[in-house]
């Protein structure tokens, strides 16, 4: 884009203002993550369920359990909705969740939920690609930066049809796993967690990029759920996203989900988040 104006004789000046972090976190409220970890390490698996390459497959996990997300046979891409179960208005809120932990999520921090809840829904106790940090070209993983892959957007940009995007992979599953219709699910499927995608925004033009993700067969990311979860996980035709999504031309992975339940008595002076204490009258009677 160009425009008409010239920059003013101080634009330097202005420019080189220091930055101030918007929401500094430091009075979030912070996890027991010390409990969690402990809890985990007694916990029984209960169940699994598998997303397969170019599908989405849904899971339920009650608070105070643990669900895990793996990569196997191959490096894949994931995108996760959770929505409260007893409860669709409250959704993962990808938004939030970016102002308030910046724009890649790892051990320790949550899926805050939509408002009026605006609570921790999920928390992430364990991250085997917590090492990769921010690349040179400013990537990390598990974003909250980017949306889904859709067909709107693949639509808009070359006129295709294709049916296979996370946005139509999550609308399918979440139909099929609450007998509802595809017309009635797909409003309720949400901007993502990109879970094991490595992105950024390249440095001189801002847009949103991928690269291949480091994410290996072995590799997981493993959350405690802070309120009872019905989730949706698809695994991306984008497959590790290298190279292009929103076709069937990339190689394509299952994704592995499983729950853990632990010990009685393992998560002693826990309790289930309560929805946000604003009062909600907006200043009006
Ligand atoms: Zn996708």
């Amino acid at each position: 884009m160009t425009d008409i104006f010239e920059a003013p004789a101080d634009a330097e000046a202005r420019r080189a203002v220091r930055p101030v972090v918007c929401y500094p976190n430091e009075t979030l409220p912070a996890p027991d993550l010390t409990l969690f970890q402990q809890a985990r390490l007694g916990a029984v698996k209960t169940g699994e369920v598998l997303a397969q390459p170019r599908e989405a497959a849904c899971f339920e996990v009650p608070a105070g359990h643990f669900f895990r997300i793996s990569s196997v046979e191959g490096p894949q891409v994931g995108d996760l909705n959770l929505w409260n179960r007893k409860d669709l208005s409250e959704r993962f809120y990808s938004g939030k969740t970016r102002a308030l932990h910046g724009t890649h999520i790892t051990t320790g921090e949550r899926m805050w939920s939509s408002f009026p809840h605006l609570r921790p829904m999920a928390t992430i106790t364990a991250d085997t690609l917590g090492w990769y940090g921010i690349d040179d070209f400013g990537g990390s993983v598990h974003d909250v930066i980017g949306t889904r892959c859709d067909p709107y957007t693949g639509n808009l940009l070359a006129g295709s049809q294709y049916h296979h995007c996370c946005h139509s992979n999550l609308t399918r599953a979440l139909a099929e796993h609450l007998g509802m219709s595809r017309a009635e699910a797909e409003p309720h499927v949400h901007d993502v967690l990109n879970v094991f995608m490595c992105t950024g925004f390249t440095r001189d033009t801002g847009q949103y990029f991928m690269k291949a993700s480091p994410v290996r067969p072995g590799d997981y990311l493993e959350f405690f759920a802070e309120i009872d979860i019905l989730g949706a996980l698809s695994a991306c035709p984008g497959g590790d996203c290298s190279a292009e999504h929103s076709s069937d031309t990339a190689a394509c992975h299952p994704l592995l989900i499983e729950i853990f339940a632990p010990a009685a008595g393992a998560l002693k002076g826990w309790q289930s988040p309560q929805r946000n204490g604003y009062d909600g009258s907006h200043g009006q009677p």
